[in-house]
């Protein structure tokens, strides 16, 4: 993907993987066969893989920069990472910060590390495994998170299932980072730049937040996981497996993409293959998605 530019700001996107991942009905509890068929069309191949009813789930940071700062949004699932309970995320290699030192990034520049959560693949990257240990990978970075999303994977990584699908992320991933002082915990909207602002987000985890970028007419939002596929845009009310709180979860999301509507944000998710980024539209009871920057 080509820089895109927002007024002051330059974002780039660093990959991790692009592949055809869980099936769309299982994904989302509200979809049905009749769905799929009625939108493959434009669904594939970029958000469905053709032919079938998998999702193509895109993996990706993205990285923006302002002349002052380097933010990295999400870091992915990580390399060396044990999860025996998601073998997709178990033991992974990739050459991701590589990618992310071919766009001229020295891990040691990075200003700020943005969680928009901590499940785990948003926060593998926070730390690499240096002699046997695991260490911040951007040594000089302050990694905001919210204090809420925090306490939340705290309190689960003690609890019996120790995080679900997600065991092991706290302690290997968010932990070290805590211990070495590197971590800024919100509790409310953060203003980290001019044109940068942490919001919270809630419902998809409890301490869910997005990113507010930009100034005037070259306005975007990072959203994370406030959808995880260009159909929740066309359909606002459909939650994933993997949202924790539903009813919030619906009422965030459809706060987001009105807020997309009305400044024209373009819309930076953390999921979706295609352009991976693009503009949101008003249309009947939903939105339409409208891939990449061009006009409207
Ligand atoms: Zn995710």
């Amino acid at each position: 993907m080509k820089a895109v530019h927002l007024g002051n700001l330059t974002v780039d996107r660093v990959e991790e993987s692009l592949l055809p991942g869980i099936e769309a009905l299982a994904m989302f509890s509200d979809c049905t066969a009749e769905h799929l068929e009625r939108h493959r069309k434009w669904l594939e191949p970029d958000y469905l893989e053709s032919g079938t009813g998998r999702l193509m789930i895109s993996l990706h940071s993205w990285v923006i920069r302002t002349g002052r700062h380097t933010i990295l949004v999400d870091t992915c699932g990580g390399n060396d990472k044990d999860r025996p309970a998601f073998p997709k995320f178990h033991q992974k290699q990739t050459p991701w910060l590589e990618r992310l030192n071919s766009l001229g990034i020295d891990p040691a520049s990075v200003d700020f590390v943005m969680c928009t959560h901590l499940h785990v693949d948003h926060a593998g990257w926070n730390t690499r495994l240096e002699n046997g240990r695991w260490v911040p990978t951007f040594p000089n970075a302050r990694y905001l998170m919210s204090r809420r999303e925090h306490d939340f994977w705290h309190d689960r990584a003690a609890a019996p299932d120790r995080g679900g699908v997600n065991a092991g992320t706290y302690e290997d991933s968010v932990l070290p980072v805590v211990e070495q002082g590197l971590a800024l915990m919100t509790d409310e909207a953060y203003q980290i730049d001019d044109d940068l602002l942490m919001e919270p987000a809630p419902g998809h985890t409890p301490g869910h937040c997005v990113l507010k970028a930009g100034s005037g007419h070259h306005q975007a939002v990072f959203s994370g996981d406030l959808c995880h596929s260009p159909l929740q845009i066309h359909y606002p009310d459909w939650n994933s497996r993997f949202c924790e709180q539903p009813d919030v979860a619906r009422l965030t999301r459809r706060r987001v993409l009105e807020h997309c509507c009305e400044r024209r944000a373009l819309i930076f998710p953390a999921h979706f293959g295609g352009a991976h980024f693009g503009r949101v539209e008003a249309a009947g009871q939903g939105f339409n998605y409208r891939a990449g920057d061009q006009p409207g």
